[in-house]
């Protein structure tokens, strides 16, 4: 049996808790368990390098983003810059690796802390937010047979220039699962704050209610609709090799939420989860030529720009010019106007650029949506009773995702969750 015990930085943020740390470990090394190890930073710690880096930066907008590319957005794509931000990121995850085996040395136990080359987690070559192409099993298995619990410094990785890379914002549960699909690990436990995965955030919803079994594309929705309680790319990784993850305290043992396959998911509600992604700015076009090419050269600039556009709307066409609106990750939305200042689009008339940060993006996810008929105009009535007025609307299948004013993010959040029935108690008659 191998296990792999992914814990987050608040988990590792203090000795005291370090300590706490390596005698759960050790518990489960009791148990006849072979233990891998993957630690965030301690808290904060990503956040001080960034913040440093951020202060040599010119002068101007510099941004600290909480999600990755961390990069102020002037110096995003100067690779000289982003090679040493990744050298200094990733120095976070090494003290707390280190410091980790320690304290199981300390405990009487047998550990070795190893650092992404040490692993040969190999990457692309994509600084501050690299994707992991694999690694070599060979020294982890060497020291697991030694008897030690490996730990690993999660976030980061080499890439084929022998570079150190990073995975991008909450990268460590990324690193843990890829390491536990790799090896072929029984489960990957993410140890974290909360005791499992909520229908929304418990910090701005106290009456959300854990869920038990959630599948791996709802999971997913969630994550990319702003839940950060796992990074996206983890539930990838999961999805697609089949590794079970259970989410869970790093405080107590009580069982989590586990991410199954949706045969295994038992429950079937029309909604799972809410969640809410403050990190999105709208774009607005005026007098948009309308001839065709004329999208493709606006979003080709954005494309250009790496930039990754979300919900697009396009008006009908009045008078031969229509109006184009979309959404940009707030911290690309300087540099999305800047492009968009650029492009020269035949026979346009003055084009307006509109351009608002204050945003945000309520999204309800649920497969159970796929044979539900009006949750749509459902979400929309619950907000049209609070007063709350929508800017733009995306469907998918399993989800609905709204934009408003970023002051009524949270209050549309607390509406879905009590409109949908997901308080924790006897199901909500709001809606
Ligand atoms: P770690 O440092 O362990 O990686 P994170 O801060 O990245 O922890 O993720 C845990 C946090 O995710 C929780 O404290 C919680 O506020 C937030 N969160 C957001 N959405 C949810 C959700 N649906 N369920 C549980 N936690 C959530
Ligand atoms: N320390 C990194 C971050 O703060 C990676 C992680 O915590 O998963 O984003
Ligand atoms: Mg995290």
């Amino acid at each position: 049996m191998l296990i792999v015990q992914k814990f987050g930085g608040s988990s590792v943020a203090t000795l005291e808790r370090i300590r706490n740390v390596a005698q759960r470990v050790l518990a489960t090394q009791r148990t006849g368990q072979d233990v891998v190890v993957v630690v965030s930073a301690m808290a904060g710690e990503t956040n001080r390098l960034i913040g440093l880096s951020n202060q040599l930066a010119s002068e101007g907008d510099v941004t600290l983003t909480s999600k990755g590319p961390y990069v102020a957005s002037e110096r995003a794509g100067d690779r000289a810059h982003e090679r040493e931000l990744d050298q200094l990121v990733s120095t976070g995850e090494n003290v707390s690796a280190a410091l980790l085996a320690m304290a199981i040395q300390n405990a009487g136990g047998r550990s070795i802390s190893l650092v992404g080359h040490q692993i040969g987690l190999q990457t692309d070559a994509t600084y501050t937010n690299a994707r992991i192409l694999g690694f070599s099993h060979g020294r982890i298995r060497q020291e697991l047979s030694a008897g030690n619990v490996v730990v690993c410094a999660g976030f980061q990785g080499l890439n084929a220039a022998g570079n150190i890379t990073t995975l991008g914002r909450g990268g460590s549960d990324t690193s843990a699962v890829a390491l536990a699909a790799a090896l072929k690990a029984d489960v990957c436990e993410i140890l974290t704050d909360v005791d499992g995965v909520y229908t929304t955030d418990p910090r701005i919803e106290p009456r959300a209610r854990k869920i038990h079994r959630i599948t791996y594309e709802e999971m997913l929705e969630l994550a990319s609709l702003g839940a950060k309680v796992l990074q996206i790319r983890s539930v990838e990784f999961a999805m697609k090799f089949g590794v079970p993850v259970h989410v869970r305290s790093s405080l107590n043992e009580s069982e989590g939420t586990w991410i199954v396959s949706e045969q295994k998911s038992l429950e079937s509600a029309v909604v799972t989860g809410v969640a809410l992604d403050r990190n999105e700015a709208k774009v607005t076009l005026t007098n948009v030529p309308d001839v065709p090419g004329t999208i493709a050269s606006i979003f080709g600039v954005l494309a250009g720009a790496d930039i990754i556009v979300d919900m697009i709307i396009q008006n009908a066409s009045r008078g031969g010019s229509t109006d184009v609106t979309f959404t940009v990750p707030e911290n690309d939305l300087k540099k999305a106007v800047a492009g968009l200042r650029s492009l020269d689009l035949p026979g346009a008339g003055p084009m307006e650029i509109l351009s608002d940060p204050d945003i945000c993006k309520i999204s309800i996810v649920g497969v159970g949506m796929r044979t539900h008929a009006g949750v749509a105009s459902k979400a929309f009535e619950i907000l049209g009773r609070e007063n709350i007025n929508i800017q733009m609307v995306s469907t998918s299948e399993i989800k609905v995702s709204v934009i408003v004013h970023e002051r009524y993010g949270e209050l549309a959040l607390r509406a879905l969750h009590a409109g949908f029935g997901l308080h924790e108690g006897p199901a909500s008659s709001a809606a």
